[in-house]
């Protein structure tokens, strides 16, 4: 780390200590009165603020956060203004994130190959993501509310029956979620100084219907792929030929720290014909499986087919035609 940020470290780190006191002032303002406490729910505040320390230090470690943008991840974390216990936890859902408040499931068990320890952090640095996220998150809401007035949009997705301007909105929720879950699954096997493991194909019903899927997320996995296929369609992220899958989907990542990230995705597709269409097009199946996969899990209400099985397959075919026509724009445009 360099000496030259240390005065933002800093800042963390007193911010890290009032995040801290905040939290346990709100949970013993709700519990007080109360003799008995469930001591997981309370420790879940210090376990959070250890894991967020060692979170903001790996991506230091990483390159990710640098003398360019610590400032602005510094005031991203401070604005988050407690953390609690989740209430009520449904089993499948693991914590939430409803801005300025996070709240974490107090009881996680083993995950896969996770220790209940490494499980916990992973989550914990997952809805961190979410907090770094915020910033780009916002712009891509005016860029949909753009793209939503846009009567060749609007003909796209009609045309796919995929008429609403919810899943251009969630085509960006699904990025954010691997963008999270990419740096959640760095930091994690970072701290139990092992490997990743290997892309796997697995399988699920839900949405997929049994048709494999390639990942190595412990969670989120059936979006890792699509996520890779969207990022080969850029042409700011330099991808070469000697880039692997992993490469590439920690270009993305990347390119998500700069403060120009959607303006990026902007200039990549607007007024560019065909590649705009199949952009939208890629959009509206990626907030399709994002709402699917929600709807799955009763996180939404959504009525309607949660199978995206035709679709994938199109999703795929459109991604390797933008990106091929990508490689020959930019060819001629050098
Ligand atoms: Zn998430």
């Amino acid at each position: 780390m360099k000496a030259i940020n240390q005065k933002e470290v800093d800042t963390f780190k007193q911010n890290l200590f009032s995040l801290k006191k905040r939290s346990v002032d709100h949970f013993w303002n709700l519990h007080g009165k109360k003799l008995l406490v469930n001591h997981k729910d309370y420790s879940i505040i210090s376990t959070f603020i250890e894991e967020m320390e060692f979170y903001f230090y790996s991506l230091l470690q990483f390159g990710y956060v640098n003398s360019s943008n610590i400032s602005k991840v510094v005031r991203d974390f401070q604005g988050i203004s407690y953390v609690e216990p989740l209430k009520n936890s449904n089993e499948r859902i693991f914590a939430l994130t409803t801005w300025p408040v996070i709240s974490i499931h107090p009881d996680l068990g083993k995950y896969r190959n996770l220790s209940s320890k490494s499980f916990q952090q992973l989550i914990i640095s997952h809805e961190l993501g979410h907090i770094m996220n915020r910033s780009w998150k916002n712009e891509s809401i005016h860029f949909t509310n753009e793209l939503y007035q846009n009567n060749r949009v609007k003909s796209i997705l009609k045309n796919m029956g995929l008429n609403s301007y919810d899943y251009l909105k969630e085509g960006f929720e699904l990025l954010d979620e691997v963008i999270a879950q990419e740096i959640a699954e760095e930091v994690t096997y970072f701290k139990m100084n092992k490997k990743r493991p290997k892309r796997e194909y697995r399988t699920d019903k839900a949405i997929f219907e049994y048709q494999p899927y390639l990942t190595n997320f412990n969670l989120y996995g059936e979006f890792q792929e699509v996520a890779i296929a969207f990022a080969k369609t850029l042409s700011f992220l330099n991808i070469t030929t000697k880039d692997s899958d992993e490469v590439i989907l920690q270009k993305l990542v990347k390119a998500s720290f700069q403060n120009n990230f959607i303006s990026l995705i902007k200039q990549e597709f607007i007024n560019e014909g065909c590649r705009f269409d199949y952009f939208i097009m890629m959009l509206a199946i990626m907030g399709k499986m994002k709402s699917s996969t929600y709807q799955f899990v009763g996180l939404n209400q959504k009525k309607g087919s949660i199978s995206i099985h035709p679709m994938i397959q199109t999703y795929y075919e459109i991604g390797k035609l933008n990106q091929e026509i990508q490689k020959t724009y930019t060819y001629v445009k050098r």
